[in-house]
């Protein structure tokens, strides 16, 4: 081990947040060691602004909760920690450990429990990469370094502590992180992890929980690379475990749009991480849409069960939450709508909660080469610059345009186009209730719909409700009208 001076390192303590060095000085005076570690000290030293700093201390969990009260929370079963709240900010705040005693790793290897508390010696030896072991005490400027961490970060190397087939068996989500330092510091990767990172190896993700995946696959998507990233995830096999659905190759849209989703964080602005999975899913979504028209169910319940089906899909490898699989149908949704809005609807519709999200979906779809937004992108995009007159002349324009089109289209009704989520601005879904379902009987009785459905291995029976529904015949000469029809 060797303790350098950290000014030599390029660290000092005026880089510092309070947060960090509140969290330090409490554990200190209460009589603690307590070090920053991590992405935070490594982050530093190669010049770059860490997202966020680390503790480590020889306090367990509940010492550190003594120390910091209700400030403090203590999270996790199999990797248990503190969290500290300093301010606005929040501090992880880890105890030394000690290797895993064996009876906690699963058959193949995987450590299930990592609460064995141990020296820093200990807690060193059982990091992933030599890069993320520096131990910086800010108070005294100094910086324990047990592997040459340093030469590691002057050469830009990721190396692996131990043995790199034993560190992905213990825990397969440092994979997801070897790519993710490669990608976001531009390291390279060690050739002894490269000799061990095979197809095979990656299918020990498959025992990972879902939602450990998830907020990986978060981590990924946020980190200011995707760009970079996503090739290696092909050409590494992780692609095929976290999104086993959708097709590994990097469309003109997924492409476009990681590039537009690393420019905004480039520049500080938000992103909904989840607006990068209705990316992703986007395809297998349309292809499931076109399963159930090609069934004959109504283009609105279409779109509605392929997004339940498509998520349902997913959430076997990454567990999406709830409430970012509702943002994700909507933006969806947003597509139909934005495509073909009523005119009446168009303000309304700009002042929706989705519109931003699912404008910016349909602007980069459209920018990608989908010419199934039908311009619509670009019509959106000058319509909000537009003074309220503007919009006034602009909706005008836009409703002629849209009957002359209708007019078309009813020309060529007998030949609905099947491949469509819904009907685009030039073939309008028949209004009535009727005429749907007459679209929807003539799309049943064709040889190609008896085709596909037999032809499926479908996962959709006959008896599946989406498909009973659209065969309720209603005898009029039955219903008994009540007094408010
Ligand atoms: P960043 O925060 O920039 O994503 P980081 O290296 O700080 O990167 P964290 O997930 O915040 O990553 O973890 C903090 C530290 O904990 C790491 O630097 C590493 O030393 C250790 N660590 C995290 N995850 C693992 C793991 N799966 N196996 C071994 N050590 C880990
Ligand atoms: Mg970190």
């Amino acid at each position: 081990m060797q303790t350098l001076r950290a000014s030599k390192c390029g660290l000092s303590t005026a880089q510092l947040p309070p947060s960090i060095l509140d969290v330090i000085d409490s554990l200190n005076k209460a009589g603690y060691e307590a070090y920053i570690v991590g992405g935070g000290v490594r982050d530093m030293m190669l010049g770059l602004n860490p997202k966020d700093f680390d503790a480590v201390t020889n306090a367990t969990p509940a010492q550190v909760k003594e120390v910091f009260g209700r400030r403090c929370r203590i999270i996790g079963r199999r990797f248990e920690l503190a969290h500290v709240y300093s301010g606005r900010e929040l501090i992880e705040v880890a105890t030394f450990r000690a290797p895993p005693k064996k009876a906690v790793t699963s058959a193949s290897g995987m450590i299930l429990r990592d609460n064995n508390w141990g020296t820093i010696e200990q807690d060193f030896a059982r990091r992933d990469f030599s890069i993320n072991t520096l131990y910086y005490q800010p108070r005294k400027g100094i910086v324990l370094d047990f592997c040459h961490a340093v030469d590691d970060i002057k050469t830009r190397t990721l190396r692996f502590l131990g043995e790199p087939a034993q560190r992905f068996e213990e825990d397969p989500v440092r994979m997801l992180r070897a790519l993710r330092f490669a990608a976001k510091l531009n390291f390279q990767i060690d050739q002894s992890i490269l000799d061990v990172f095979s197809v095979e190896m990656t299918q020990l993700l498959r025992d990972v929980s879902p939602h450990r995946l998830y907020d990986e696959s978060q981590k990924l998507f946020t980190m200011g690379h995707l760009t970079q990233v996503l090739p290696m995830l092909i050409e590494f096999g992780v692609w095929k475990q976290l999104f086993a659905e959708i097709p590994p190759n990097l469309t003109a849209f997924i492409e476009r749009a990681a590039r537009n989703t690393d420019q905004r964080i480039q520049i500080g602005k938000t992103i909904n991480p989840a607006f990068f999975y209705a990316v992703l899913l986007w395809k297998p979504f349309l292809e499931r849409c076109d399963f159930y028209l090609n069934k004959g169910v109504v283009p609105a319940e279409a779109r509605a069960q392929a997004g339940l089906d498509v998520l349902k899909r997913q959430a076997t490898r990454t567990i999406i939450p709830r409430f970012a699989e509702t943002f994700i149908r909507e933006v969806w949704e947003m597509q139909t709508r934005l495509l073909n809005p009523k005119p009446q609807q168009i303000e309304a519709l700009a002042g929706h909660a989705r519109f931003r999200a699912g404008f910016d979906f349909l602007l980069l779809r459209e920018k990608s080469g989908d010419s199934s937004t039908e311009g619509m992108g670009m019509w959106w995009e000058s319509y909000q610059e537009m003074t309220t007159d503007q919009k006034e002349i602009a909706i005008r324009q836009y409703n002629r345009q849209r009957s002359k089109s209708r007019r078309k289209a009813t020309e060529v009704v007998d030949e609905p186009k099947m491949t469509e989520i819904e009907p685009l601005v030039n073939v309008p879904e028949p209004r009535s209730r009727r005429g749907r379902k007459e679209r929807v009987r003539s799309d049943e009785s064709t040889p190609r719909f008896m085709e596909k459905a037999s032809g499926d291995s479908s996962q959709v029976g006959a008896d599946h409700p989406i498909l009973r529904r659209k065969r309720v015949k209603r005898d009029l000469s039955q219903v008994v009208f009540g007094p408010t029809q």
